[in-house]
């Protein structure tokens, strides 16, 4: 699909979430809404990315915006498009960024001669709408070729990194040696964690802003134990596995079917460990139909192969492990039901290699689920060990994601205590109005240099 999307979406009023907040922070995010909207009175505020549905910044972008145009602002979202050959490249730079090759292929000339004939394709759709003084929003490899052209139509812009690895590699130096070029003309780059920007970045133009859910998105709402039973007991989601158990324990992990969120590894630890765990343990694997994710083309590859791996298990493995593929054809649907499994779960895994930061990880936080995730990337930001979740110091470990399993589902007490500072931990830290007002004063920054 090529061509320039505007991505509607329905304002909603900021207020929402003051009941949620401390009057303190009530009053600091009004100060900046008042800020923002004397800033941005003659201006728009554009974010470009490549993905309406399926993926982290999908799922904030429609609640970050929503939230921003119920101020008042002039706030839009745009989605670039792109054909396989692009999405091949594009997802080459994302493993790199997170130090894995993906695939043989090369950032080559040939290389940037497909990204470049994609983006100069739609560059004049965006610059059409794109005014000078106005801000904008490039997210991630896939729209970073746009800086140059908006920064010359007289934008100011700001690239934003969801993605990074603490330590850079052959293969990350691969990437950023490909995207220095396209990234160097935004007037500031935005990243989730310091350690994941490379050396060449201005640091005074250089802001850190991890991402935040929104508690009121059909992701996160409140849901009731019937709806719960109702959305995760509904026909057609299991596509290998038993139908769902109605008692027992769950562990579930929720991602992308993207190798580097280890799905597979997840299966294996626990078929490699079932003796150890609670003997009415059940484990979830569960992601968006192959199909379903735009920029992401080796999701129907990776679940293909986790169908395999499935089938591959000893039969007392197979009864306990459930793979779930989530229709997409309704996003409003879609949220619902990942909701519901993670509140109807008792541990919540989320095995990454690499990671920018996890929504996956906040989204049970929120729901004051215990997690075991990797002590990786964003990660490392979102969960403090042994408080509000626990970190796992090596990611390949099966044997350690097991143990640490096996210790939280036979303790229902520590469970809960975990999950009650989990929730805290989100709402302490992200939470929009934290992201909001991050904005805000980026905003102001760069209007004032302006
Ligand atoms: N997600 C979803 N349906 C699925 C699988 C994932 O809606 O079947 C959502 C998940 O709830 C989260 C987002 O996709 O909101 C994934 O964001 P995250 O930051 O964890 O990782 P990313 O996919 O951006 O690498």
């Amino acid at each position: 699909m090529t061509g320039v999307q505007v991505v509607p979406v329905e304002p909603v009023a900021l207020q929402r979430l003051a009941p949620l907040l401390t009057p303190e922070r009530v009053e600091r995010l009004e100060a900046h809404v008042a800020e923002a909207r004397r800033l941005l009175a003659t201006r728009s505020v554009w974010n470009v990315n490549s993905t309406a549905r399926g993926g982290g910044v999908a799922e904030m972008l429609h609640t970050l915006v929503a939230y921003a145009a119920g101020t008042g602002v002039d706030v839009r979202w745009l989605v670039v498009g792109g054909e396989s050959d692009f999405f091949a490249v594009t997802k080459r730079l994302h493993n790199r960024l997170h130090g894995v090759p993906g695939d043989a292929g090369a950032l080559d000339a040939a290389a940037r001669a497909t990204y470049d004939a994609t983006l100069a394709r739609q560059r004049d759709q965006v610059l059409e709408l794109v005014r000078p003084g106005d801000l904008v929003l490039l997210h991630d490899p896939q729209t970073a070729g746009l800086a140059q052209p908006l920064r010359d139509r007289g934008a100011l812009v700001a690239w934003r990194c969801h993605v990074g690895l603490d330590e850079h590699d052959e293969w990350t130096r691969e990437a950023w040696g490909f995207l220095r070029p396209l990234v160097e003309p935004a007037h500031a780059c935005i990243f989730s964690r310091e350690s994941f920007a490379p050396d060449w970045v201005d640091r005074r133009w250089l802001r850190v802003i991890p991402p935040s859910l929104d508690p009121f998105s059909p992701k996160n709402t409140d849901l009731d134990d019937r709806e719960v039973a109702r959305l995760v007991h509904r026909e057609g989601l299991v596509v290998e596995g038993a139908p769902l158990p109605v008692d027992g324990k769950v562990v579930l992990q929720v991602s992308r079917w993207d190798r580097l969120k280890d799905m597979a590894g997840v299966l294996e630890a626990f078929a490699d460990h079932l003796d150890e765990l609670p003997s009415d343990t059940h484990l979830v694997l569960a992601g968006p139909e192959a199909s379903g994710v735009a920029d992401d083309p080796e999701a129907a590859e990776v679940l293909a192969e986790c169908r395999e791996r499935w089938r591959s298990l000893p039969a007392a493995a197979r009864e306990r492990s459930h793979l779930l593929s989530v229709p997409m054809d309704d996003l409003e649907a879609n949220a619902r039901t990942v909701n519901a499994l993670q509140r109807w779960s008792t541990v919540v895994v989320q095995k990454s290699l690499a990671e920018g930061f996890g929504l996956t990880v906040t989204e049970p936080m929120w729901k004051a689920r215990p997690v075991v995730a990797s002590a990786v990337g964003g990660i490392r930001d979102q969960v403090e060990d042994g408080v509000s979740g626990v970190l796992l110091r090596d990611p390949r470990d099966g044997a350690g994601l097991a143990r640490a399993l096996s210790s939280l589902l036979g303790d229902a007490g520590r469970r809960e205590a975990m999950g009650r500072a989990a929730h805290l931990r989100v709402r302490d830290h992200y939470l929009a109005d934290r992201h909001l007002i991050q904005y805000v004063e980026l905003f102001a920054q760069l209007l004032g240099e302006a």
